[in-house]
């Protein structure tokens, strides 16, 4: 049967089929109209599927292997670091003592949940070498958000409320500006020169009394370590204004260099890139956010301490901006983090960024004589070609991350930053093997070739997927989530 066939659950229904068995009831039954308001019960019998157990089984393993992950296979989509997650975090993460523990619980009794959250800051710490970190926000962007109201916290301290900009690189991910906007700043753009780097003339340019912060991502999206970091951050400080560190990027520096010796006032991390949280499916995620002293009072309350009786949240924090999520952050995720950092060691994590630098450049030179390489130097752990002479020949970057399908493969990142045209990111990070690197490179050299050969069987890929291609617009706006009976 091919994958295209297999019947789904709706159309293996059959009445009267039944896929479970209980025991015969023990106690008195009841007439449900004389228990339930009739207002809440239902007027129709749902439609549901009635199938066997095994009908069941075999349609939720169907659907999964309709799915691609880090699991099933190469997954190279720059910016987003999707390394194998090690079977271990989930161990832990599963043990009784943290997974059946309730947040409103008495301090007392979870002394090493608590324990590890301490730890696991004191690790983001000394890994970004901040003074201080929070282990609320769910995510990257939440902790953009967190970051900068902390900063317009700070200057709204020290009467300093003429400060209403936030500068932003034109390569920068698209949650830089959208957190600067909705924490109420107005971005204003630098551009990026020649060389792929933050153009220093231009912020000079840009940069003034108005300005609140200027957020970067080093190194930044196009996988390039900003060179004139001190220089950079020195132009903000010396306007008043504070650097904000964009850590999604952070496998290419772990152990080699970190946001805080570079001048960083506040930097948040995905723990689910970097630190091995599973990702890709819209689940929890955890974005920390560490500070520099002087914005420490200002950090998201309850704030963790240690005190000789133990671990416990303090919640009297005049200058906080407050809570920014329910309890404590996700917990689960952070775990697994933790988990992470300590099996790996400080050696552990210099290896991480080494091989994911390695892999990347490695990739990179491989790549370079059959697409264009706009910029033509070392990278760190990820890079962009761009699909120009592709697309002159009528194949665009679209094209070929479909036909990347066909191979198994998910796509890099495409047409993204916006500063490179027809842009593909690809970061392979440091968990693949060589094998892996040349087959993906390969399929990459292939798709280049039948580009002048044969651009058709690129223009019409996939070909072996359950759909080709989608109205992508629709499927955003009006997504079909459900079986919908023909
Ligand atoms: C992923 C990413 C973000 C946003 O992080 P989320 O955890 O997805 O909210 C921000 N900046 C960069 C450069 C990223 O790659």
């Amino acid at each position: 049967m091919n994958k295209q066939d297999q019947p789904l659950i709706f159309e293996l229904s059959n009445p009267g089929r039944i896929g479970y068995s209980l025991p015969d009831l023990d106690v008195p039954e009841v007439n449900i109209d004389d228990v339930i308001p009739s207002d809440y019960l239902r007027v129709e019998e749902p439609e549901l599927p009635e199938v066997s157990e095994l009908d069941i089984m075999r349609h939720y393993t169907a659907l999964s292997k309709r799915n691609h992950g880090v699991d099933s296979g190469f997954y190279p989509l720059g910016s987003c670091t999707m390394k194998y997650n090690p079977k271990i975090n989930e161990n832990v993460a599963r043990y009784n003592g943290f997974a059946h523990i309730h947040p409103l619980q008495d301090e007392s009794t979870v002394q090493g949940a608590l324990e590890l959250m301490y730890d696991l800051q004191e690790h983001l710490k000394e890994i970004t070498g901040m003074d201080e970190v929070t282990l609320q926000p769910a995510a990257g962007a939440h902790g953009e958000w967190t970051g900068l109201m902390m900063i317009r916290a700070y200057h709204e301290a020290n009467y300093d409320t003429a400060r209403t900009k936030v500068i932003v690189p034109d390569s920068a991910h698209g949650t830089n500006p959208a957190s600067a906007t909705v924490a109420g700043f107005e971005t204003i753009t630098v551009k990026s020169g020649e060389d792929g780097l933050v153009d220093l003339e231009d912020l000079r340019r840009v940069v003034g009394p108005d300005t609140a912060a200027l957020m970067l991502t080093n190194p930044n999206t196009l996988g390039l370590f900003e060179e004139n970091i001190l220089e950079m951050t020195e132009i903000i400080h010396s306007a008043g204004g504070k650097v904000y560190y964009d850590g999604a990027n952070l496998n290419a520096v772990l152990s080699k260099a970190r946001p805080g010796d570079m001048g960083f006032d506040v930097v948040h991390l995905n723990l689910h890139k970097t630190f091995t949280g599973p990702h890709g499916g819209g689940g929890p995620g955890s974005g920390p956010v560490g500070v520099k002293a002087d914005l420490i009072p200002f950090l998201p309350k309850p704030v963790l301490v240690k005190t000789e009786e133990g671990y416990h949240f303090e919640y009297n924090r005049p200058q906080s901006i407050g809570r920014v999520k329910p309890y404590y952050g996700n917990f689960g995720i952070n775990v697994r983090a933790y988990t992470y950092i300590r099996s790996m060691g400080p050696d552990g994590l210099k290896a991480v960024t080494e091989n994911a630098v390695i892999n990347a450049n490695y990739m990179m030179r491989r790549l370079a004589p059959y697409f264009d390489l706009p910029y033509d130097k070392h990278c760190k752990h990820e890079f962009v070609l761009s699909g120009r002479r592709q697309k002159k020949l009528g194949v665009r970057t679209l094209d070929i991350a479909k036909r990347l399908l066909d191979f198994g493969y998910h796509p890099p990142t495409i047409y993204f930053p916006l500063n490179v045209e027809e842009c593909m990111m690809i970061e392979p990070t440091e968990t693949e093997s060589k094998e892996t690197l040349d087959a993906f490179i390969e399929a990459m050299i292939q798709i280049a070739k039948e580009t002048e050969e044969n651009p058709e069987i690129v223009q019409e890929a996939p070909h072996t997927t359950i759909v080709s291609r989608l109205d992508e617009t629709l499927a955003a706006r009006k997504p079909v989530l459900r079986f919908q009976k023909q």
